[in-house]
């Protein structure tokens, strides 16, 4: 089959939460022609692949692309997420990005989309169903929307040996099972393993019946403080919290109990010090349903699972054949380094405000679409690479406030951010009269500078420490 040869300005790998975030503001705001190509055969990224009772951990309000809502941006009455705005499904979100190719990026008639696609290097790609091959001319940039693309257990192998006789499943076959499996060992200490120990708590499986494997603890974030809209002022008030409690920490550790204190950061077992961070979002209802599994057992990572026996880092707990072993232990968050998002040729989608991926990725097609200068568009958007350990919320933080600054300084930015529904802080300009909002104002402007200082002298020391030279 002969090769064809396309054109386009801009040349889009990945048709996940980054693509269209950043394909809908392209659009939006340039005459630009985008060509987009992914090897699944419908948008959403990693979605497609989720287990099925997967939920946002953020509200849908600020999730998706700038054009189309997600959900009807109401605060649930009941269930779980009660006094939270709603949370899309897996199935909500695939739905969604479906419905923002078909009536927003392709009625556009600026954008062309190959799905079934597999981009192959060199600005080639090729059918997955078909012998097409396609050769890309690209008249501006080459866009890597797959930079970040998650790891999850439905794609990811356990990372350890299971014996033929041992039971062991990805947590989306949790939900087609048609009889109890005599116990449940989760394994896994983030958001996925929190998910399932959630879920059969939920469906009335005892605690009694639920093991944990944590082989490290979480800082979690604090729901309460991750609302927008009407709640856009609570969300303020805990950043100046995060501020205050950055700008009276005598050390790194003082921070996180400072975190914790103002109730900013969470963990589920208050006795371990947590060496995880990855931006998860609890709610205290969650943490309390968490902390009623008391088999958690901490012996480092599993290595093998035995019919008989799991054997860890740091020892070894009995098993039985007929119980079920759950794997949450994929990575999740891809831990890319952090790489320039503009170059000449190509941009690399990544957060700039710690995690987002959506606002993020908005943002940068809103900078490439407005923009000339690459130092310029580089200065407004710093990379933040995905965390993974408490150090990272000092990393994250710190760059977020920067960009936040830089952003404040520029007016065409502050209207983009103003009009924004990816953005989360939207409509606090509005609330400026409001007495928490302007307590909240005083408390961030008083400790910003002494807390931009210590959070960089904490960096320097933590990532010393972590080279081992402090
Ligand atoms: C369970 C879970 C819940 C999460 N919840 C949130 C949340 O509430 N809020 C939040 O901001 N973030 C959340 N995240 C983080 C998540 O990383 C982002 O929300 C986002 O969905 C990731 O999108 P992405 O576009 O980077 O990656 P993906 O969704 O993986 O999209 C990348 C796409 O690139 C395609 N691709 C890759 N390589 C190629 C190739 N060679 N050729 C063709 N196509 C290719 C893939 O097929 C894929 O469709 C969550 C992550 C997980 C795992």
């Amino acid at each position: 089959m002969p090769t064809r040869t396309l054109e386009t300005d801009y040349l889009v790998v990945g048709c996940g939460a980054a693509g269209m975030a950043f394909a809908d503001a392209l659009v939006t705001d340039s005459d630009a022609q985008v060509l987009m190509v992914d090897r699944r055969h419908a948008p959403g990224g990693h979605w497609h692949d989720a287990y099925p009772f997967v939920r946002l951990h953020q509200p849908s309000a600020y999730y998706g692309t700038n054009s189309l809502p997600l959900g009807g941006d109401t605060i649930d009455l009941h269930g779980p997420n009660r006094g939270f705005y709603e949370r899309a499904s897996a199935a909500e979100i695939c739905a969604y990005y479906d419905r923002v190719m078909q009536k927003r990026l392709l009625p556009s008639g600026q954008v062309r989309y190959f799905p079934m696609s597999a981009y192959l290097g060199g600005n080639r790609f090729a059918s997955r169903l078909s012998r097409d091959e396609y050769t890309v001319k690209i008249r501006k940039k080459f866009v890597d929307a797959a930079y970040l693309e998650p790891f999850v257990p439905a794609t990811c192998k356990p990372p350890f040996e299971i014996a033929p006789e041992a039971r062991c499943v990805p947590i989306n076959a949790l939900a087609r099972l048609d009889a109890p499996a005599e116990g449940y060992t989760i394994i896994g200490a983030g958001k996925t393993a929190v998910d399932a120990c959630l879920w059969l708590l939920e469906t009335g499986v005892p605690p009694a019946a639920i093991r944990w494997i944590k082989p490290r603890e979480a800082w979690l974030v604090n729901r309460v403080f991750a609302q927008g809209g009407e709640l856009v002022g609570t969300m303020f008030e805990g950043i100046a919290l995060q501020v205050e409690a950055a700008a009276r920490a005598t050390s790194l550790d003082d921070l996180f109990q400072r975190l914790n204190a103002a109730e900013q950061l969470l963990r589920v077992d208050e006795e371990v010090t947590p060496t995880m961070y990855k931006s998860a979002t609890v709610s205290a209802d969650e943490l309390a349903q968490l902390r009623r599994i008391r088999d958690v057992v901490r012996l480092g990572r599993i290595r093998r699972i035995e019919g008989s026996a799991i054997v860890l880092d740091g020892g070894t707990v009995p098993t039985r054949p007929h119980h079920l072993h759950v794997h949450c232990a994929a990575p999740g968050l891809n831990p890319a380094p952090a790489v320039p998002i503009f170059t000449a040729a190509r941009i690399t989608l990544q957060p700039i405000r710690t995690g987002l991926i959506p606002f993020n990725a908005a943002l940068i097609g809103f900078v490439e679409a407005s923009r000339e200068d690459l130092a310029q568009k580089n200065r407004l958007c710093p990379p933040n690479r995905l965390p993974d350990v408490p150090l990272d919320w000092v990393r994250g933080t710190l760059i977020g406030l920067q960009a936040d600054y830089l952003w404040s300084q520029d007016s065409a930015l502050g209207d983009w951010l103003e009009g924004a529904r990816l953005n989360p802080s939207r409509g606090l300009r509005n609330r400026r009269g409001e007495p928490r909002v302007q307590q909240a104002a005083k408390r961030y402007a008083d400790h910003v500078r002494p807390a931009l200082q210590n959070l960089q002298r904490f960096l320097a020391q933590g990532t010393a420490r972590g080279r081992g030279e402090a």
